[in-house]
């Protein structure tokens, strides 16, 4: 596929005139989606950064035909390792394997809108007043080196007038571990939608994960185990609250072994 085919399937970017006149230095339009998307988010002032979810500037089927162009671009890179994908059997098609799962899993929450999370009112009288706490496996990828965070995060809420549920706390904890993160800006980050999902001002995220970076390069470290914390409301301002939300979790690790 030339790469105007490209821009003819995705003719709605209203930046991609610009973005095209902008680089006509080259004497040519460059014509890839990926420069128009970018060229938007630059004029509207959003940041893109490798944590940050950009759903809003994709369009329906945007996605496949970013896939292509970022299959185009690791050919590239694999030509610059000097890897034959051309006639290596195992490296043939691993260009299209990496685009399609940077974009479809280890950074779709980037690309996806967030989840769903219908929330359900928390009666007045009757609702639930106490303390809940929900364990999430994670899997995520730091931005420093595009290595596996494996880890689990505990989320812990106070309930307001809203309650959520169970598995959405999982859902919206799993949508921004699948990005290129830090460990403490997942933990702020998860902090905050879960805040914004249910309305409540008291939230408690605990985060317990191994870093591919410090295991498979650098300093090596097997067993290396990082622990992050974000304590809002009560969780931070109340002792017994937080002790109950520690031990919460002392409970759940017995018994998840
Ligand atoms: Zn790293």
């Amino acid at each position: 596929m030339s790469e105007n085919t490209l821009v003819k399937e995705a003719p709605y970017h209203p930046g991609y005139e610009d973005a095209a006149m902008n680089m006509s230095d080259k004497g040519y339009k460059e014509a890839n989606l990926a420069d128009a998307i970018r060229f938007n988010m630059r004029r509207e002032g959003k940041r893109f950064w490798a944590g940050d979810n950009i759903s809003e500037y994709l369009h329906e089927g945007d996605k496949e035909i970013l896939i292509k162009e970022a299959t185009k671009a690791f050919e590239g890179v694999l030509d610059t390792l000097l890897i034959d994908h051309e006639n290596d059997p195992n490296s043939q098609g691993t260009a299209k394997r990496l685009a399609k799962m940077y974009y479809n899993e280890i950074m779709s929450g980037r690309y996806e809108a967030a989840p769903d999370a219908t929330s359900f009112p928390n009666e007045v009288d009757d609702g639930y007043k106490g303390m809940l706490v929900v364990r999430s496996e994670l899997r995520s990828m730091c931005s420093h080196h595009h290595q596996p965070v494996v880890g689990v995060a505990y989320i812990g809420i106070i309930a307001a007038d809203r309650l959520i549920g169970l598995s959405k706390y999982t859902r919206i904890a799993q949508w921004c571990a699948r990005r290129g993160t830090l460990q403490e800006e997942l933990c702020n980050d998860i902090a905050r939608e879960i805040s914004e999902a249910t309305g409540s001002k008291n939230i408690a995220v605990y985060i317990q994960a191994t870093h591919g970076c410090c295991e498979n390069r650098g300093i090596m470290a097997g067993s290396s185990l990082t622990q992050t914390t974000v304590l809002t409301g009560a969780f931070q301002t109340d002792m017994n609250t937080k002790k109950e939300f520690f031990d919460n979790i002392k409970l759940q690790q017995g018994y998840a072994k």
